[in-house]
């Protein structure tokens, strides 16, 4: 992790050194890559500054909710069930970024041996009371990923590339502790400009995640492609997900006001997130074969 704030002189993902500034406001300052689209933040937060996110108590709780466990965890068993034909089967999975820990209790009941590694270790304390089952690891990744290479099946990436200061680097770890023909799961966010203005309008914080501080880059399909196939993935799909699925947060963590539970059905249901910039973007690649 490179960890000085800097102006990010060149792409996170092509390293393309041509972007056009696509949004400012009072935490970040996000460009947007000439080559691939992808939208990233120049300057970069601090480190230091992210540190004290990711260590801090309310970080956790302002995002993960116990009424929302139960949820998630269903959630995640019927992500996991999907994914299941595509490794042959429940094995080895490692989670990086592992919240609450309810896809490690999802994955461990489905028969998977469950890995999972956190940035500060007073996460994984309280992930060691609630999944003791699981082996656990805290410390930047990739660098201080102490699991073996060509040691897993799945390696689950749920709203995490976005926070890395340098994706293809992190990519590149998770193709090598993979086993050959071994699958990525990778969702991140998706936004807009006019979904915040909408947003502003409606006097509400909650329908837009407004861009925040810790999420450094932002994907849309063009940039996921680029990053995956860069770092030696076959893509399988890459979709867009979200506002108006039955098995995504349409009551959760995003939309807390029946206001935005309403506008996200609205959306969901006329498939409008394309148009708007909202949902996730869900991507599943396999790890290719042949040496990059
Ligand atoms: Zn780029």
């Amino acid at each position: 992790m490179n960890h000085a704030s800097k102006p990010a002189s060149v792409c996170p993902v092509c390293r393309c050194d041509r972007a056009t500034q696509y949004h400012q406001d009072q935490t970040v300052r996000l460009v947007r890559c000439a080559s691939c689209g992808l939208k990233y933040q120049n300057p970069m937060p601090t480190l230091e500054a992210l540190s004290a996110l990711y260590a801090s108590q309310e970080y956790y709780d302002g995002q993960y909710f116990p009424a929302q466990f139960a949820e998630r965890k269903a959630m995640f068993a019927h992500r996991l069930a999907v994914l299941e034909p595509l490794t042959g089967g429940p094995g080895r999975v490692l989670e990086v970024g592992c919240g609450r820990g309810q896809f490690l209790e999802a994955a461990l009941e489905r028969g998977w041996k469950a890995c999972g590694q956190e940035f500060a270790e007073e996460t994984v304390e309280v992930l060691r009371g609630t999944v003791p089952a699981a082996e656990l690891a805290h410390g930047v990744f990739p660098e201080e990923c102490p699991f073996p290479d060509s040691s897993f099946d799945l390696v689950h990436l749920n709203h995490v590339l976005e926070h890395f200061f340098e994706p293809m680097e992190a990519l590149s770890r998770v193709w090598g502790l993979l086993k050959p023909g071994g699958v990525l799961y990778c969702e991140v966010p998706r936004q807009s400009n006019l979904q915040n203005t909408l947003s502003n309008m409606l006097g509400r914080k909650d329908f837009a995640v407004h861009y925040m501080l810790e999420h450094l880059c932002y994907f849309e399909a063009a940039s996921m492609t680029r990053a995956l196939e860069g770092s030696g993935f076959a893509p399988l799909s890459i979709r867009i997900e979200g506002m108006g699925d039955p098995h995504r947060f349409v009551r959760g963590v995003h939309y807390t006001s029946p206001w935005t539970h309403l506008m996200a059905l609205v959306v969901g249901g006329l498939k409008l997130q394309g148009p708007l910039g909202g949902g996730n973007l869900v991507a599943v690649a396999r790890k290719k074969e042949a040496p990059r």
